[in-house]
């Protein structure tokens, strides 16, 4: 089956707005067991709207759109959809019904111009809205269904999930599987070696890399009449990729630690220097973490690191704020003034400034601090300033797996 997507918006073309809405449908669409085979973007432009909704319909078995079904006048999708399929505008009551218990529910007077988002085309088939205002629309047109969906996110996927997926489904073959291994700190040409002869080549299981720095996702792929092959190869790529796979599908590194921290009953405090709080804020990021999460210092000056974790003065003099001295001090620091099981710090040079011929730009320490004693290991990071203080985070995040 056929499908494309048709964003619909001046902001999307201009770059104000990242077009999230096309990246959602691919990727919910392909569980569905249906691919995009062409993505359009056109402005909020009638003519142009009604052209691109012509050329995809023609091309395609369905069309999936989204945008411009707002109350404004700026807003053109539903009489371009109309002129489209080539019938006219007409109030829908159950529209009207909609826009009245939506008025209900947030006990307060729609804008008299909303009226407006119950004109659709005749003989269109209403996709319900629960989080909106705009209800979208099925429409057919030269054979292809066309559905139209508002352009905000949330209200948009909602409808895609309730309705346009599971009638799309109906007219497709089973849907297919797919096993995503999210794996760290090995590059992409090292994993393909590992992987070598783990999948024959005429396997129907389908394998993809995909890098989501500093991250990179092994995908495995396969129609569901080979669920069970596919399963096997998962199996083989997981062990050839073990020592660097921290977690599986929707699970991400966050929710990972935030199982292991809650199984274990480990509390966890953080000393942070060249990262300011982001591994405390990717920690916090997770509900629930207050059970084991019990502070973070951001200790940017060397002053700080002396006053707030009791790092002496005089060893920062003598070995640098980003050393294996000052990190491990910090760490246990950290771990004494919070009576945390565990600390972790991390000191380094984010740049673009700071790096010397010993020291360059990206030299980092991570350390950990237990019952059983502190250590600290030295990094190389390579890249600019976000680059640098991203992966010292994630791999502050994955010693706190191992
Ligand atoms: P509304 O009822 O809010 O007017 P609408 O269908 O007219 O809905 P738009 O006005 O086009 O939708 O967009 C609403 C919001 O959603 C805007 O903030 C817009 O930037 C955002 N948005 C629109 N299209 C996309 C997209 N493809 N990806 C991500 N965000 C989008
Ligand atoms: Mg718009």
């Amino acid at each position: 089956m056929r499908v494309s997507v048709l964003s619909i918006g001046d902001e999307l073309l201009s770059g104000e707005v990242v077009d999230t809405n096309a990246a959602h449908i691919a990727d919910r669409l392909y569980e569905t067991g249906a691919r995009v085979f062409r993505h359009v973007t056109v402005p909020d432009d009638e003519d142009a709207i009604v052209e691109a909704i012509l050329e995809l319909a023609g091309a395609s078995d369905a069309v999936i759109a989204t945008g411009g079904l707002g109350p404004t006048p700026d807003d053109y999708t539903a009489q371009a959809a109309a002129r489209a399929a080539g019938v006219p505008l007409e109030l829908s009551q159950e529209a009207l019904d909609h826009l009245a218990r939506f008025e209900e529910r947030i006990a307060r007077p729609l804008h008299p111009s909303n009226r407006r988002q119950a004109l659709v085309p005749r003989g269109c088939r209403l996709i319900p809205n629960p989080l909106g205002t705009a209800c979208g629309f099925t429409v057919e047109i030269g054979g292809a269904e066309v559905s139209f969906l508002p352009g905000v996110p949330f209200e948009m996927e909602r409808m895609l999930a309730d309705t346009v997926l599971p009638e799309l489904g109906k007219r497709l073959p089973a849907p297919w599987r797919r096993v995503t291994l999210k794996v760290f700190g090995i590059p992409e040409a090292a994993i393909a070696e590992r992987l070598e002869g783990a999948l024959s080549d005429d396997s129907p299981v389908q394998l993809a890399y995909c890098v989501k720095y500093p991250e990179i996702h092994v995908i495995l792929r396969a129609a569901a009449a080979d669920a069970t092959l596919l399963e096997k190869t998962a199996a083989a790529v997981r062990e050839r990729l073990a020592a660097f796979l921290f977690a599986e599908d929707g699970d991400t590194m966050d929710s990972v630690l935030a199982r292991l921290f809650r199984e274990k009953q480990v509390t966890l405090s953080l000393a942070e220097s060249c990262t300011g709080g982001m591994i405390a804020s990717r920690i916090t990021a997770m509900a629930g973490s207050s059970a084991y999460f019990l502070e973070g210092n951001v200790t940017y000056s060397n002053e700080a690191k002396t006053r707030m974790l009791g790092v002496p003065a005089e060893l920062i003099e003598q070995h640098g704020a980003v050393s294996a001295e000052t990190a491990r001090a910090m760490a246990e620091g950290a771990r004494k003034a919070a009576g945390s099981d565990l600390a972790v710090s991390v000191t380094g040079i984010a740049g673009p400034d700071g790096g010397t011929t010993e020291k360059p730009v990206g030299t980092v320490y991570i350390g950990i601090a237990d019952a059983a004693g502190c250590r600290a290991e030295r990094f190389n990071f390579q890249g600019d300033r976000t680059r640098v203080r991203s992966i010292t985070t994630f791999t502050a995040l994955d010693w706190l797996r191992k």
